[in-house]
C-alpha cells in the first residue's frame, strides 16, 4: 500500500512542505482547522474591504526563498510595496526611509497561500486532536472524534505550543516544541471616511503600546473606500493586556495611533480587534524543521528558524527535504 502524507496546518510552512513533496510525486492531504488557508498570514474581509491582520509585509533574503517570491511575483501572487516609511521614538515622528526590498500578497495576502494550495486535498475545518502510529502507518484523530489515515508519515506544521501535543509520539520533538515560548499581538483595524491627513503609510514604534502601523490603502491592490490602518500592539503590552475585551483594546491603542500620528484623528466609522496568541516566538532558533526520521513524524513553521513568513517558508521546505532524504 502506498500511503499519503498527512500535513497539519495551512499556514505558509505546511504549505511549502506540501509543494515541495508534491512536486516530488507525494501524494498528501492537508489539514487546518480554520476554514481556510493562510495561519498568520489570512486577511480578513470586511466591511472596509480584506484587511492583513497579520503578517504585514514579508522581506527575501535567502537566495531560495529570493527565487521563489520572483516566480510568485511573475505569477501576479505578490506584488512589491513601497510604503512611505516612518519610524516613532519617545513619541517622536521621523521619516525613515530604506532600500529594503518588501512584499505583499496581491490583492490581499491571503492570495500567496491561496494559490500555493491551488487543487491539493485539504480538509478545513478540521482541528487535529491526536497523532498516533500503528505497526506501519499513522493515523489522526479529530475534535469531532472522526479518524483520518493511514499515512505514511506526518508533518505538523502548527505554532509550536500548539504543535507540542501533537508531537506527543515522539517525546524529544514534543520537548522541544513545549520549549519554544510564543508572544502574542493585538491586532486592530480603524477604517476613516476620509483620509487621514499624514504622509505616514507605515511606521515602526518603539516605547509606546503600539508596535507598528501600516495604511492598508497604500499596499497595492487594496480597497481604497476607505482610509483603513492596521495597528499592532507590542508583544508586552499584548501580553499584559490578553483578556481585556475588544473594545477597550479598540480604544486604547485607538488613542495611541491618535497621540503618535501627528495629525487630527475624528472617531473611525470602522473598528475591528484580533488576538493573535501565538504570533512570534519570542527568540529565534537554527533547527531548521523537526525530525524523528525512524519514526516518520516532522515538524516545521517559523518558531523553527525565524518568526517571519520567509523562515516559516525555509522550514516547510527543510521538512520535505528531510523526509524525501529518508524515502531513498
Ligand atoms: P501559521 O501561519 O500559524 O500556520 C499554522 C496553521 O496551523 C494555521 O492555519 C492553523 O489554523 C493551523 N492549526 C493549528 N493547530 C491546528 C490543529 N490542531 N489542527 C489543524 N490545524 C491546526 N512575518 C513577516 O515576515 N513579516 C511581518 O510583517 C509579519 N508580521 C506579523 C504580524 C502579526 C500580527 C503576526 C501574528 C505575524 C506576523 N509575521 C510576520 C509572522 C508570520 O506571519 C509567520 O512567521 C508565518 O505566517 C508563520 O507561518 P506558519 O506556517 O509557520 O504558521
Ligand atoms: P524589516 O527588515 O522591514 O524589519 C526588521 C526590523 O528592522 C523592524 O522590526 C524594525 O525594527 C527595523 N527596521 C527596518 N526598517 C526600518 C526603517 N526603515 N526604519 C526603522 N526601523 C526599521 O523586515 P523583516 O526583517 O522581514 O521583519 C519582519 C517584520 O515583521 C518585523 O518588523 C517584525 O517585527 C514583524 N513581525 C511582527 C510580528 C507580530 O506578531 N507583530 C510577528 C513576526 C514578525
Amino acid at each position: 500500500m502506498n500511503a499519503p502524507i498527512a500535513i497539519i496546518g495551512t499556514g505558509i510552512a505546511g504549505l511549502s512542505a506540501a509543494q515541495a513533496l508534491h512536486a516530488a510525486g507525494q501524494d498528501i492531504e492537508l489539514f487546518d482547522k480554520s476554514r481556510g488557508s493562510g495561519g498568520r498570514m489570512a486577511s480578513k474581509r470586511s466591511d472596509a474591504g480584506s484587511l492583513d491582520l497579520g503578517a504585514q509585509y514579508f522581506t527575501a533574503r535567502d537566495r531560495r526563498f529570493v527565487e521563489v517570491v520572483q516566480q510568485w511575483q511573475a505569477r501576479g501572487w505578490v506584488a512589491e510595496w513601497q510604503p512611505s516609511l516612518y519610524n516613532a521614538q519617545d513619541g517622536q515622528l521621523s521619516a525613515s526611509p530604506d532600500e529594503q526590498l518588501r512584499w505583499v500578497g496581491s490583492p490581499r495576502m491571503s492570495a500567496i497561500t491561496r494559490a500555493m494550495l491551488g487543487a491539493l486535498p485539504v480538509k478545513f475545518s478540521c482541528r487535529i486532536t491526536e497523532v498516533f502510529r500503528g505497526d506501519r502507518y499513522w493515523s489522526l484523530l479529530d475534535a469531532e472524534g472522526n479518524s483520518h489515515g493511514p499515512y505514511s508519515h506526518v508533518i505538523v506544521a502548527t505554532p509550536a505550543p500548539q504543535a507540542s501535543a501533537l508531537l506527543a509520539a515522539a517525546p524529544k520533538l514534543a520537548g522541544t516544541a513545549a520549549s519554544v515560548i510564543m508572544d502574542p499581538t493585538w491586532a486592530v483595524a480603524l477604517g476613516f471616511d476620509s483620509p487621514l491627513d499624514t504622509r505616514v503609510e507605515g511606521c515602526f514604534v518603539q516605547d509606546s503600546p503600539l508596535d507598528w502601523l501600516a495604511r492598508n490603502p497604500s499596499k497595492p491592490g487594496r480597497d481604497t473606500h476607505l482610509d483603513t490602518w492596521v495597528l499592532h500592539a507590542s508583544s508586552v503590552w499584548s501580553r499584559q493586556n490578553l483578556d481585556l475585551p475588544k473594545e477597550a483594546v479598540i480604544e486604547q491603542l485607538h488613542g495611541a495611533f491618535a497621540e503618535l500620528i501627528g495629525c487630527a484623528v475624528p472617531p473611525p466609522s470602522f473598528t475591528l480587534a484580533h488576538r493573535w496568541l501565538y504570533a512570534r516566538p519570542a527568540q529565534a532558533h537554527q533547527w531548521g524543521a523537526l525530525a524523528d526520521a525512524d519514526l516518520g513524524l516532522y515538524a516545521c513553521g517559523d518558531w523553527c528558524l525565524s518568526g517571519r513568513v520567509e523562515g516559516a517558508w525555509l522550514s516547510g521546505q527543510d521538512a520535505a527535504r528531510r523526509l524525501l532524504e529518508h524515502l531513498q
